[in-house]
C-alpha cells in the first residue's frame, strides 16, 4: 500500500551523492509518491549526507538537526537519513539523534523505498530524476575505491572499487540523452580504474568511445582520474575522439616524494611530472584540473615550497586546495594533526594566490580566440556558458552580454573571447 506522501530529498556532498539521490528520487516517483523541493512543506524529509571531512560532517549533522526541529514543531512527520555520514556513524547517530525515524547507509534504495511503503523497481534503477540542468548530467561509472590513501575515509563509507557493467551505463546514458542531456560528466572515486574488476583490465577508453556513439551526447568530460597507472590508451582516446572534452581532472594532492609516500598515493613526484607532460604533448590544448592538500601531518615548510614551485612550473588550468582534515580509522590518523590550522590556511591561500596569477595569464591567452560553449543560464545582463575547459560548479565560466540575442539555454554556440579575468572569460556570440 503506498501512502500519498510528500517527500523532500536534500542532497549534500559530491556529485556521486547527486547521482544516488537522482536514482532514489526516480524510484519515489515510480511509487506515485510526490517529490517536493521545500522540506518545510513535506511529510517526509530524506537527507542524503556526506561524511568526507570535518566541515562536510558538520553540515550534514546541522541539516539533520534542522529537519528534526521541523518534526518537533509538527511541520513534518518523518526524517530519514542516508548516505556516507550514516554509513560511517550509524550507531553513534542513532544514539545521539533518536528523533530520526530511520538511518540508511549508501545506495540502500530498497530500504528507503520500503520504509516509505513502496516497492523498489529494480529494473529501472538506471533511470534518474535529473536535478542538474537537463543538458548536463553526471554518469557514475563505479563506486568505492581500492586505493589506500592515508587521509581518505571514502573506502570506509563506499567500500571497494566496483564497476557498473558497460551495458547498464550505456542504457543509463541513452536514458539521459533521451532527456536532452548533451554533456556527460564521468565520475567515480577513481574513473581510470573502470572495468579492472569486471573485465579483467582497465576499460575506460572502451566505455568512453561507446558513450560517444550515443545520439545527442556531444560532450563527455572526465573527472576524478588517478595519477598512478594512468592508462596510456586513454590519452589517445581523449586526444582522438572529438566528443571527449580535452579536459582531465586529476587530483594529485601533493608533489613532494616524502609527503606522497606518507599519503600512500603510490606515485612519485617524477612520475607525476612525466604523466602531466605526456598529457600535454599528446592532447594539444588539454585543460588540466587538479586538487592539493595543505598541512598534511609531515608537510614541512620546505615541502610546501616544493609544491608551490611545482604549481608555478606546471601552470595548471584549474586547481582546488583543501586543508588536511584528521579522519579517524584512516591510516594517517596515527600521525595526528601537528600542522596548526593557521598554517594550513595560509598555505592554502598562498597556493590559490599563485594560481590566481597563472589562471589570469592563461585566460588572457584566449582573447580573440573562438570557442564552442554550452549555454547554461541567464544571470542579469549575461548569458552564462561553459567551454570544454569548464566543469560545472568547480571551474570558471564564459559570460556573454545578453544584447537581445535570441538563444536557448542548453544549446551550443560559437563565441569569440573579448576579455578575461582570473576565473572567467567574456565573449560575444558569432554566427547566431
Ligand atoms: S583515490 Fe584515494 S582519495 Fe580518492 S577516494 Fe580513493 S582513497 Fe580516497
Amino acid at each position: 500500500m503506498v501512502n500519498n506522501n510528500k517527500i523532500s530529498v536534500i542532497t549534500l556532498g559530491c556529485s556521486k551523492n547527486t547521482v544516488d539521490s537522482e536514482r532514489l528520487m526516480n524510484q519515489i516517483k515510480l511509487n506515485n509518491l510526490e517529490l517536493i523541493d521545500d522540506p518545510n512543506m513535506a511529510d517526509t524529509v530524506i537527507i542524503n549526507t556526506c561524511g568526507f571531512i570535518e566541515a562536510a560532517k558538520e553540515e550534514s549533522v546541522n541539516t539533520i538537526l534542522n529537519a528534526v526541529a521541523l518534526k518537533q514543531k509538527g511541520k513534518i512527520k518523518k526524517v530519514i537519513v542516508a548516505g556516507c555520514l550514516s554509513e560511517r556513524y550509524k550507531s553513534d547517530l542513532e544514539k545521539e539523534i533518536p528523533e530520526v525515524d530511520a538511518f540508511f547507509g549508501t545506495e540502500n534504495y530498497e530500504g528507503i523505498i520500503n520504509n516509505l511503503g513502496g516497492e523498489l523497481k529494480y529494473e529501472l534503477l538506471g533511470e534518474r530524476f535529473i536535478t542538474t540542468p537537463s543538458h548536463t548530467a553526471y554518469l557514475k561509472i563505479s563506486e568505492g575505491c581500492d586505493h589506500p590513501c592515508s587521509f581518505c575515509a571514502i573506502p570506509i563509507m563506499r567500500g571497494k572499487h566496483k564497476s557498473i557493467p558497460m551495458e547498464n551505463l550505456i542504457k543509463e546514458a541513452e536514458f539521459l540523452a533521451g532527456n536532452n542531456t548533451k554533456e556527460l560528466i564521468i565520475i567515480a572515486q577513481d574513473t581510470t580504474d573502470y572495468g579492472k574488476d569486471i573485465y579483467g583490465q582497465k576499460s575506460l577508453s572502451n566505455l568512453l568511445n561507446k558513450l560517444s556513439e550515443i545520439k545527442g551526447i556531444e560532450w563527455i568530460r572526465l573527472m576524478y582520474a588517478y595519477p598512478s597507472q594512468f592508462p596510456d590508451d586513454l590519452i589517445d582516446t581523449i586526444a582522438q575522439n572529438p566528443k571527449i572534452c580535452k579536459y582531465v581532472d586529476i587530483p594529485l594532492q601533493h608533489i613532494s616524494d616524502n609527503v606522497l609516500k606518507s599519503m600512500r598515493r603510490g606515485v612519485t613526484g617524477e612520475r607525476t611530472r612525466e604523466l602531466l607532460y605526456k598529457l600535454r604533448s599528446r592532447i594539444p590544448g588539454v585543460t588540466i584540473r587538479t586538487t592539493f592538500i595543505t598541512g598534511y601531518p609531515n608537510e614541512t615548510e620546505k615541502e610546501f615550497e616544493e609544491l608551490c614551485e611545482f604549481v608555478k612550473e606546471i601552470k595548471f588550468d584549474r586547481i582546488g586546495v583543501f586543508t588536511f582534515s584528521v579522519e579517524e580509522n584512516t591510516s594517517s590518523y596515527l600521525l595526528g594533526d601537528p600542522v596548526p590550522d593557521k598554517i594550513k590556511e595560509s598555505r592554502k591561500d598562498i597556493l590559490m594566490e599563485i594560481q590566481r596569477e597563472i589562471s589570469t595569464e592563461k585566460n588572457k591567452e584566449f582573447i580573440g580566440k573562438k570557442l564552442k560553449v554550452l549555454l547554461e543560464r541567464t544571470e542579469g545582463e549575461y548569458f552564462v556558458a561553459r567551454s570544454y575547459r569548464d566543469a560545472p560548479e568547480v571551474d570558471g565560466e564564459v559570460l556573454i552580454p545578453v544584447n537581445g540575442y535570441n538563444v536557448k539555454e542548453g544549446n551550443f554556440y560559437d563565441v569569440e573571447i573579448t576579455e578575461a579575468n582570473e576565473y572567467d572569460l567574456f565573449a560575444k556570440l558569432i554566427n547566431t
